[in-house]
């Protein structure tokens, strides 16, 4: 048995239960591990489907050039689908992203502009404005533009939220994700919740970002806007896939909290995944210590895999530098100073 192209093995990936980060806490929790895709993230699920829908459309055509502005992942993704397709792809990264995510699309093939963080996404330089640019300048390019193109959401809608309902036979009563563009939030959820409306999302979103703010009082409050460090979750724009009718409550999660909980699930659970993933789960369990029941079957969506963090918080040096070591419980064994 074999697959035509590695595009072919994306998706169905497992659902594992936690047994220790969640001591304590009520319920059942379950993780939905995606570093099993073949570019090691859930974007592969929506890059595939955002390069086929604009097939369909005849925005893509033979020979074409993806351009994307991405946090890494979804430039991993989309660049798998373009070698199994024959596009070419440049993709523009904001600076605070990690240089292994940089090398890892360059190693796919890809060109690679990286642009500051700490402009505003209407800047020239910022890297929305950069891939907008580009794809005006590039003939038959084509920008998928992940914020605000619904493929995203649809291909959650079509495969994410599918498998989670067949994997816990529909006894969920909890679906948790990091928001960042809202596709995995928001089309898992709106799946889940035509299954059964009584399912809670819980959206986890980053201290320095607006979501939060915004789906409990309506208002865009630039003053919830500072930089933070965590990659992928959390905005400084309100894009098209976040469907705020479908997150019942947002809690935000500091940058040191998210790492900690990143390294917890490493050593206690076998699970090397990426920054956003320990967001998640610690926000994820701050929801279920106070609401969950004991027969509560909570989901938490693992977008990532580790490698593309080893610089950073699997560093102890880096972790000290940003004072997220600040005692030596989670300093790696190797290299605890007593
Ligand atoms: N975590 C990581 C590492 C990501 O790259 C992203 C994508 N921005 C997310 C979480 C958030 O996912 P989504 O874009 O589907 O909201």
């Amino acid at each position: 048995m074999y697959y035509n192209s590695i595009i072919e093995t994306i998706g169905n990936t497992p659902l594992v239960k936690l047994n220790k980060v969640n001591k304590g806490v009520p319920g059942t929790i379950l993780v939905k591990v995606e570093y099993f895709n073949p570019g090691n993230s859930m974007k592969d699920r929506m890059a595939l489907k955002m390069i086929e829908d604009a097939e369909k459309a005849g925005l893509l055509k033979p020979g074409g050039t993806i351009i994307e502005g991405t946090s890494g992942n979804t430039g991993m993704g989309l660049a798998l689908g373009a070698i199994s397709k024959g596009y070419k792809c440049i993709f523009t990264l904001a600076d605070k992203q990690s240089k292994e995510k940089m090398d890892i699309l360059r190693a796919v093939g890809a060109e690679v502009i990286v642009c500051p963080t700490n402009v505003s996404p209407d800047d020239p330089r910022s890297y929305y404005s950069v891939a907008k640019k580009l794809n005006e300048d590039i003939p038959n390019s084509f920008y998928p533009n992940q914020y605000d193109n619904t493929s995203n959401s649809v291909a959650h809608y079509e495969t994410t939220g599918p498998e989670i309902w067949e994997q816990t036979e529909g006894k969920i009563t909890h679906w948790a994700a990091g928001v960042g563009t809202g596709g995995s939030m928001c089309g898992t959820s709106k799946y889940l919740k035509e299954q059964n409306a009584d399912i809670i999302s819980v959206g986890i979103d980053s201290y320095g970002s607006v979501f939060k703010k915004y789906k409990e009082t309506g208002e865009f409050d630039e003053k919830e806007i500072y930089p933070y460090l965590t990659e992928g979750i959390g905005e400084d724009i309100l894009p098209k896939n976040v469907d705020f009718s479908v997150i019942d409550h947002f809690v935000k999660v500091t940058d040191k909290d998210g790492a900690i909980m990143t390294r917890r699930l490493a050593r206690e659970e076998g699970l090397f995944c990426g920054w956003s993933c320990g967001s998640a789960v610690h926000g994820a369990l701050e929801y279920a210590k106070e609401n969950l029941k004991e027969d509560d079957i909570m989901v938490i969506i693992l977008p990532d895999h580790g490698t593309r963090y080893l610089g950073k918080i699997y560093n102890d040096d880096w972790m000290r530098d940003h004072g997220f070591l600040e005692n030596n419980d989670y300093a790696t064994a190797a290299d605890i100073v007593s």
